[in-house]
């Protein structure tokens, strides 16, 4: 029921460019997601971020070093590149430490991918034990039948279901859907209700549910 997750290429949410063995994953309102290194880089929130840090560490760095000659006359204008560097030093240093905490593995993005795009859902249904009225056999089993043909091709995720005339007596049958959303649904719709009322009829009782999830199957079963 998984499919092997190698298979998917994972891109950049931003260039589309493929991955090759590193993504980059940036956080942003719509979650988590994977870019390349040059869209990472450029990403507005971690501009944003190490812009903000070179320039609180840039000022007070600045005001250390060079303060004393800014507040005289004299001006040098070696002055202008090296507060040019004492700003880009703490922005290249905040950049690269998001930058690698940022990076993952292209595994890790595509494992990523393949848990949003394809969640496992587990078959549901029920196996249910019928006292069927004396020479009613039949007539609950034809019932099945019709709803097999009329029902069926209606009812979101029903797959199938058969039954069995027990050696001991009565009838058990099984109701296998796509997931318990899908059962439940059909369980309480007013046409399933309709159809119940009738097959009820046909019985001594109310049938014995168990209701359950289908954590196994061989075969041909769906
Ligand atoms: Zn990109």
């Amino acid at each position: 029921m998984k499919s092997e997750a190698s298979e998917i290429a994972v891109a950049c949410e931003h260039c589309g460019r493929v991955f090759r063995r590193t993504a980059y994953e940036v956080r942003s309102q719509d979650g988590t997601l994977f870019r390349c290194l040059r869209c990472a880089l450029t990403q507005a929130p971690l501009v944003r971020r190490s812009a903000i840090i070179a320039l609180v560490v840039g000022t007070i760095l600045t005001a250390i070093n060079q303060g004393n000659i800014i507040l005289s006359d004299e001006f040098p204008p070696s002055l202008y590149w090296k507060i040019a560097l004492t700003y880009a030093v703490p922005y290249c240093v905040a950049t690269a430490g998001a930058i690698l905490n940022a990076r993952r593995s292209i595994d890790a993005a595509q494992a990523r991918r393949f848990d949003g795009e394809e969640k496992e859902v587990t078959m549901y249904g029920s196996v249910y034990k019928i006292r069927p009225k004396a020479g009613k056999e039949q007539d609950i089993v034809r019932m099945m039948e019709e709803w097999d043909r009329e029902r069926r091709p209606n009812v979101k995720g029903a797959l199938g279901g058969c039954m069995y005339k027990l050696d001991n007596g009565g009838l058990m049958g099984v109701a296998i859907f796509e997931s318990k959303d899908d059962y439940r649904a059909n369980a309480e719709s007013p046409e399933q209700n309709a159809f119940y009322r009738r097959w009820r009829e046909l019985m001594e009782s109310d049938p014995e549910w168990n209701d359950g999830e289908i954590v196994g199957s061989w075969g041909q079963v769906p």
